[in-house]
This record gives C-alpha cells, structure tokens and sequence, in this order.
C-alpha cells in the first residue's frame, strides 16, 4: 500500500512494558530498561526506508500501573506533533493496553493517522522474542499511505500478526504471543506475505480537525455480578463517595437477578444522577435488555445497554463523557450511540 516517493515519518514512543523489560539479576523480578537499548536490540529499524524519531516516558512502566494521566499525556504527545508525522506507534504493556487504546480512541477526536499499539509478550532481548515482529510490522502499518493519506486512520493494537480496532479489544490470553481478541469487530488488518488491509473496516476518514480532549473523570465502579452477590457489596459500590457512573457486568444477553432489593438499590442510585451502563460478562455477543424477563426491569429504570462493547472501551468511554460537562441525559445519549466505532449500534 505504501505507493508514495516521499519517506514516511513515523513518531515511536515508548510508555513501557514487557517489551523493554530486563530480568534483574538479584530479584529475578521483570522491569522496564531504557529505551536506547531496546532499540539497539532491533537493528532491522536501520533499513526501513522511514524515518523515525522517538519519544521515551522518562520513567517506563509496566501497563499495570497505567493512569488517565499517562492517557492526557499520550494524547496530548500525539496532539502536539501530529502535523510532523504520518503515524505514531506507542510501545506499550499488553496487560492495559486495551484501556489505553480505548481512552485514547475518544481523547482523539477526528484522528486520521494511525496510532498502533503494540507490545510483546517476551523481551525484545530474547531468542523467542515476538516483540521484534510486532515492533516492525507496527512502524510499517504506522507509516503505510495511500494517495498522500495514511492507510489506517484508527487507534489500533497491533499483536501477533492482527491489527484490530483498539477500542475493540480484549487481552484474553496472558500466555499466548496471540494475546488480544476483538470478538465483535474484524481485523482491520492481516500481516502475511503481504499486510492486507480490510479496508472496508476501517473508520471513515474524517473531514474536521483533529481535536484532543484530555479531561477525564475517573470517579466510576465496574460491579461483576455473580450469583450470590450480597445486597450488602452492592450497598457498598453503590454508596461509594463521589460515584457518578457503574458498569454493570451482567450475564449472558445483559441479564441480572430478579431479586427486588437488586432492582431497588439501582433505582435509587439513578435518583441520585448515578449513570449504569450495561455490559455483558461474555467475550463475545451483545446487550439486548428487554429479550428476558431478567433484563426487562434494566430499561424500566434507565440502565443503558451498552450493546457489543468491552468493558475497557467502557471504562474508557465513561471516563470521557463524564470529563466533558455534559449532562445525565446527555451522557447517557452518547453512551448508546458509537461515537469512534467502541459498538454495533442495532437498528
Ligand atoms: N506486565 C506487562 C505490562 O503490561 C505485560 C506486558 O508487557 O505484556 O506492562
């Protein structure tokens, strides 16, 4: 796809992760090292007829201690410097990567250039590494054009031979150099002899300017129901100081328990403005509130269905909408309605 005379200019940047991650010699324990020798590790970047500047936190970290503050700081980054470049790659822990991939989907408004995550599941410095792979086929999706415009006007993660839609995504497997699933959305592209792109996937590319918000609201609680759960864990999510908005992990098709102290306590905390945004416990498959009678009361009392979307896309989706001032009612709108491809919207 890459038809163009002029040299792609990528932007690397590198927040952490297992793929620039060294044993240390008295702990045994993985932790980040520094950026200039992980590069050193891939000396295949030299050939690429692309340029590519890099950018590296000053201090790594594993993706378990990912915050919205890091996400501000990414989007922000990519923000700053998105006239200078055709694509952004940003190395990244598989463990969140699907969080950050999400929050940054939404924080980038109008984006046209690609922004690909990628990862390993082994350190770029050993034999059976797959971050080598992932790291150069991620730079050459990033810098890949078509008529002057970039391929894939999308934030993706790119693992083990799949692009997919970031805000997609799911880690399933911890073990895997597959890691990542997007059960409900087809791969945006394939990396074989050739990279096919599913071009009939992608977003459409948009016609205003990029536009980065980075104000977040964190205060919200994803509650996975179980059978069994106790009124009293329920009481405790639902009172928790400053609130605004839970994800309801429910069964199957959106569904919970009939019990009347569960219906009750909902009802209240939407009396008192708190936002539920419903989503299924299953890997794949959608919300349809209203198919059982144990999902029926859901809509009755204003719990939105979150239709096909992830539980990370909706954290990250939350997240946003509650840093944009809007209200309740506004809030709730823009949850069921997909505003940067995050879910099928049913008709
Ligand atoms: N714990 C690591 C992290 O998420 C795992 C990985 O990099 O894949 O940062």
């Amino acid at each position: 796809m890459n038809s163009e005379n002029t040299q792609a200019t990528i932007l690397l940047i590198y927040t952490g992760g297992t793929i620039g991650m060294i044993r240390d010699s008295q702990t045994g324990l993985l932790k980040p090292f520094n950026f200039a020798r992980l590069l050193e590790e891939v000396p295949e970047l030299s050939k690429f007829n692309i340029k590519i500047d890099t950018y590296s936190f000053p201090e790594p970290i594993d993706s378990s201690d990912m915050h919205p503050g890091i996400w501000a700081e990414l989007a922000g980054i990519i923000g700053s410097r998105y006239a200078e470049y055709d694509g952004f790659v940003v190395l990244h822990g598989s463990d969140t990567m699907s969080y950050t991939a999400s929050a940054l989907s939404f924080m980038l408004e109008n984006l046209g250039k690609p922004v690909v995550l990628t990862g390993s599941q082994l350190p770029i410095g050993t034999i059976r590494t797959d971050g080598k792979e992932n790291l150069i086929t991620s730079i050459e999706i990033a810098a890949a054009r078509h008529n002057s415009l970039p391929v894939v006007p999308e934030v993706c993660v790119y693992f083990e031979y799949k692009l997919y839609r970031g805000n997609r995504t799911h880690k399933y497997n911890a073990e895997h150099f597959d890691a990542f699933h997007s059960p409900n959305y087809p791969a945006l592209a394939e990396a074989g002899v050739h990279i096919q792109f599913n071009t009939a996937a992608f977003l459409p590319m948009p016609a205003a300017a990029l536009r980065v918000h980075t104000a977040v609201n964190t205060n919200i609680a994803v509650l996975k129901l179980f059978p069994g759960i106790t009124p009293q864990l329920v009481q405790a999510v639902l009172h928790t100081p400053g609130l605004k908005a839970v994800i309801l992990e429910t069964f199957g098709s959106g569904n919970a328990t009939r019990q009347p102290w569960f219906a009750q306590m909902l009802e209240d905390a939407i009396q008192r403005g708190i936002i539920f945004l419903n989503i299924t416990q299953c890997a794949a498959g959608r919300v349809e509130q209203g198919r059982y009678e144990t999902s029926s009361a859901f809509a009755r009392i204003g719990v939105v269905g979150g239709s096909d979307m992830t539980t990370e896309a909706g954290v990250a989706k939350l997240m946003f909408l509650l840093g944009q001032n809007l209200s309740t009612e506004e809030i709730k709108a823009q949850l069921s309605v997909s505003l940067r491809g995050e879910l099928s919207q049913v008709i």
